[in-house]
């Protein structure tokens, strides 16, 4: 927290659509969430329930023609009205993003070295020779065992556990409050991917707030303290990692962890919805096995427990 200003990110109202040439397609809808500073909170879905796209709204890196309604405050600041240098201060510098394929967010023809360095000569204004000394301590920091090789390559030439480190020390200098890590242990394997899960532990214990978006249950489980479960452009359900793991109460989230792997594969049967013709009622009763009796209403958030909230009138009463 700076001075009495409070350096959570808090989102209201979000909605996000695009045109299409089925309709406007409604991918995330009324989405309200608290990211509360020095804290992970990861967000879990299926692929297409609007995980990403959130990720992507807060940074404002959504093509020119997604409409966006609500608001994203952050630092005093709504970041859906600044202008785009005021924007720009705060990516990098406040909020840092690792991309979701960070070889192909990096530029393919410079090398990892003068990428990192870059970072550091514009925000920081440091000369050459720090700036070098700077970027090797910073890539071993992140675990890459032989920082001078990967300093001189280009990104084409680094496996995808290494270009993951590279952006995270590249997103964590000089030092935003912020990282959004979008499906960052995606296509890894197990080992690597516990050495990213590994170096994301650090991260936090920095006190860095993040926002994780990813598929994988097992990473939201061991490194964030709030989970929240979006489907098909709504949040179903949030709360801590205990309340999520051992007492999930929305359907869906108990699909979900009985579709991972460690719980046995059992898929959920059945579609998300097409969100550009949405039907009246529970986005999710066309899959639920509970449906019933008041699900062809709108259901709206209850509180089930201290930070616990579940959008399904007949779980929660
Ligand atoms: S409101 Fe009904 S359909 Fe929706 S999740 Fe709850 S029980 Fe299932």
């Amino acid at each position: 927290m700076k001075g009495a200003i409070s350096m959570d990110i808090e989102v209201k109202q979000l909605s996000v659509t695009f045109p299409s040439s089925t309709g406007y397609v409604r991918v995330l809808r009324d989405v309200s969430l608290l990211f509360h500073e020095g804290k992970i909170t990861a967000l879990v879905g299926e692929s297409g329930s609007g995980k990403s796209i959130l990720g992507t709204a807060i940074m404002r890196l959504l093509p020119e023609n997604a409409k966006m309604t609500g608001s994203i405050s952050y630092d005093g600041k709504e970041l859906l009205q600044i202008s785009e240098k005021e924007m720009n201060e705060i990516r990098g510098n406040r909020i840092g993003w690792i991309a979701q394929d960070p070889i192909s967010a990096m530029d393919p023809l410079m090398r990892v070295g003068r990428q990192v360095t870059e970072v550091l000569r514009k925000r920081l204004g440091w000369g050459k020779e720090k700036s070098r000394k700077s970027a090797l301590a910073q890539l071993e920091k992140y675990g890459l065992a032989d920082p001078i090789r990967v300093y001189s390559s280009h990104p084409h030439q680094l496996s995808g556990g290494m270009a993951q480190r590279v952006m995270a020390a590249m997103m964590t200098l000089p030092s935003p409050e912020w990282l959004i890590a979008d499906e960052p242990t995606k296509g890894l394997d197990p080992l690597v991917r516990k050495q990213v899960a590994d170096m994301f532990l650090q991260i936090k214990m920095a006190g860095r707030g993040m926002l994780l978006i990813t598929h994988d249950l097992a990473l939201a489980e061991r490194l964030a303290d709030r989970v929240v479960v979006l489907y098909a452009g709504e949040i179903l359900e949030q709360g801590s990692v205990a309340d999520i793991f051992k007492n999930p109460q929305h359907p869906y989230t108990r699909g979900l962890l009985a579709a991972a792997p460690s719980r046995g594969l059992h898929p959920i049967p059945g579609n998300p919805p097409d969100l550009s013709h949405l039907e009246d009622g529970c986005i999710f009763r066309k899959r639920c096995a509970l449906c019933g009796k008041g699900c062809e209403k709108r259901q709206t958030m209850r509180k089930v427990g201290e930070v616990h909230f579940v959008k399904c009138g007949v779980m929660s009463d």
